[in-house]
């Protein structure tokens, strides 16, 4: 082989290796490689009681949290239903989702909600999703309202009844959802509190039946599947269909009926946090990069400039990250 030839190839072994070291770079140097980061490290974090970190008295507004003993923090709107239901007044819940909403708008739902991040992930599973028409998008988006409106009336009436000494019938009326309503059907809670102790308690019995005849182990499994409870059956289709919905429809269940993202973008607007779009920056005609990746179908380039907080906006960053001419930046307040 000529010297010739074999610097040619090393010349291009050198512009392969820059390429991939470039390319690195810029996967790392992403917000979204960031995001991930502190996902997965909060995922782990509202878990440390495994680690042996004890519980916090810190409500946050996000979901998943109630209901399961391994939790180191609690969620706002749980425990806003759970001081109705003891007809105490939820402030420190109110006062959580106001003081996270007022500095971080809905950067939570972006950043720290566990069931955000499952979402998150289930978007992976299919290259191309579902095309959601603004039309549409927009009325469903009003479905979150009605469900966080049913939950506050629900949790409102009951406790004024009690406290007025008249809501006996009324609780009972209510059943299991009077102590929490949101909750008792959460995909969220059935994802992250059900199925776990499910799992837990199915594992114990396999385990002390293992050694005994194949038949008694089939019959213990089949006797608990038929002992299921109707609720526990509606709990499960629910979080079944959202799953799947998630992995059709980018957040699907943030965009169109979480009572937690309802609540956190009512007062979304009033939030320090938002973004700018540099109007010289954004220049590329055609371009809508920004729109296109953006979650939660917010228009950016209908929205006024100088600063905006929209109510669906989570505070991902996939518009900063994706933007080219780095035209639209965080800004705070
Ligand atoms: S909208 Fe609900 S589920 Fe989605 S991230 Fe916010 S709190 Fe979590
Ligand atoms: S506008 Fe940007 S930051 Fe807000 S949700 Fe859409 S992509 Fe994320």
């Amino acid at each position: 082989m000529g010297e010739e030839k074999i610097e040619k190839i090393a010349r291009s072994e050198e512009r392969a290796n820059a390429d991939s070291a470039a390319r690195i770079k810029k996967v790392v140097l992403r917000i979204e490689t960031l995001r991930k980061i502190v996902q997965v490290s909060l995922f782990a974090l509202f878990n440390a009681v495994v680690f042996g970190v004890g519980s916090r008295p810190i409500l946050l507004p996000i979901i998943g949290l109630l209901g399961t003993p391994s939790k180191t923090v609690g969620d706002a709107l749980g425990a806003l239903q759970l001081m109705l239901f003891e007809v105490t007044f939820p402030w420190l819940a109110l006062a959580s989702i106001f003081v996270a909403a007022v500095f971080l708008g809905r950067a939570f739902c972006g950043w720290a909600c566990p069931f955000g991040f499952i979402q998150d992930l289930l978007t992976y599973v299919k290259k191309r999703h579902m095309e959601i028409t603004p039309r549409t998008h927009r009325t469903m988006v009003k479905a979150k309202y009605v469900v966080l409106a049913v939950i506050l009336f629900v949790s409102g009436t009951l406790a004024v009844s009690l406290a007025a000494g008249a809501g006996e019938s009324y609780k009972r009326a209510l059943g299991v959802f009077a102590q929490a309503p949101f909750n008792t059907i959460s995909p969220a809670d059935t994802l992250f509190a059900v199925i776990p102790r499910i799992a837990i308690d199915l594992r114990f019995g396999i385990a002390q039946l293992l050694g005994g005849p194949a038949e008694e182990i089939y019959a213990s499994i089949g006797s608990t599947i038929t002992s299921l409870q109707p609720l526990l059956l509606v709990r499960l289709l629910i979080m079944g269909f959202i799953i799947g919905l998630a992995v059709y429809v980018p957040r699907g269940w943030c965009r169109y009926l979480c009572p937690q993202g309802a609540f956190s973008a009512l007062l979304n607007r009033f939030s320090f946090l938002g973004l700018r779009r540099d109007p010289v920056r954004c220049t590329r005609a055609g371009c809508r990069d920004c729109v296109q990746v953006c979650p939660t179908l917010v228009p950016i380039l209908e929205l006024p400039w100088e600063k905006f907080t929209h109510p669906e906006c989570i505070y991902c960053l996939k518009c900063v990250d994706v933007c080219s001419t780095k035209a639209i930046k965080p800004k705070f307040p």
